[in-house]
């Protein structure tokens, strides 16, 4: 099977950097390869490329399996992108700040339709944090073999694609003050949750106060919206988070700077009891089958997108 078959996302990411060239800066990240595919890894970024602007991240494809988080970030940026050429407002917009995103972390588990990279290790389970709280044996990350799921990796060496992930995020985030990030996931529950620090502990995320307030903001924004926001602990913890990871070091550098990691978690168990056939396929359990909900997904969460994006470059009027 060709490349292009497997992984047709990627040929899309291609496409927008080559059609936007003039407005996108394209970056290679890293290259993997394994079983026969060898990809690279890309990271685009958009706007003011001074490293003291305001940015907005947002990160899709850490699990393989879960395309859909892919598709809507791409969905999005692809609006993004054709607004940019007749809106003006758009063009001034990004004079001020920036947008910086890598639509695919791990391609080689995307093509071959698997949670982990191409070593099977869970690149969220792969950083040395280890974590205290509410730990579910094995799928808060284990360290006995790649055989099994949520598998750590060798944490003394994180994974090519972890540390990419680590030295985009430094390159773009360190020296700007104000941060937030969007990491879009798929397949745990019947609610769409937007999840804030900490994974690997169930003590409070020291930015909560500034978390909140984003929260009314939403609330305020948008008082029909989906999402159930709440400290990602609440659910359960995870050892090796590569969000709790890169907050730590940018803290560690930036003590000042305001770094809001959120993570997207698309409820599809809802789509699995709509739809029970898809409990009969690893896609399914992640993605919405039936054409009708799919389009409802890559329309849904534009809002908040743009909501973030925008809470990005005006954060002092709303962090007051
Ligand atoms: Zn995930």
């Amino acid at each position: 099977m060709k490349a292009k078959d497997t992984l047709p996302e990627l040929f899309e990411v291609e496409y927008l950097a080559e059609q936007y060239r003039d407005i996108l800066h394209v970056e290679k990240l890293a290259e993997v390869n394994g079983a026969r595919f060898q990809f690279p890894v890309y990271g685009f970024s958009l706007g003011n490329q001074d490293p003291k602007a305001p940015v907005f991240g947002l990160f899709g494809g850490v699990h393989g399996l879960e395309r859909i988080g892919t598709h809507v970030l791409l969905s999005f940026l692809k609006t993004l992108l054709f607004r940019m050429s007749w809106e003006t407002e758009w063009q001034e917009f990004f004079k001020h700040c920036r947008l910086v995103t890598i639509p695919i972390i791990n391609p080689l588990g995307m093509a071959l339709t698997r949670r982990g990279n191409g070593n099977n290790v869970d690149l969220m389970r792969n950083s040395p944090l280890n974590a205290t709280g509410k730990l579910i044996p094995l799928v808060s990350g284990q360290t006995y073999t790649n055989l099994l799921p949520w598998y750590r990796g060798d944490l003394s060496h994180p994974e090519k694609e972890t540390l990419a992930v680590q030295e985009f995020c430094r390159k773009h985030f360190f020296q700007s003050q104000r941060v937030i990030t969007l990491d879009l996931h798929s397949g745990f529950g019947l609610r769409d949750r937007l999840w804030y620090p900490w994974s690997t502990s169930s003590t409070p995320f020291p930015l909560e106060p500034e978390v909140l307030k984003l929260k009314r903001l939403l609330e305020q924004t948008y008082p029909y919206h989906v999402y159930t926001v709440e400290h990602q602990s609440l659910n359960y913890s995870n050892h090796g988070d590569l969000w709790d990871w890169i907050y730590q070091d940018y803290a560690s550098q930036n003590p000042n700077g305001k770094f809001l990691p959120l993570t997207l978690e698309m409820g599809s168990w809802l789509w699995v009891k709509k739809n029970p056939w898809q409990f009969f396929s690893w896609q399914g359990l992640f993605n919405p089958v039936k054409k009708h909900r799919y389009a409802r997904t890559m329309r849904r969460h534009n809002h908040l997108l743009e909501l973030l994006l925008k809470a990005s470059l005006h954060h002092e009027t709303w962090s007051v």
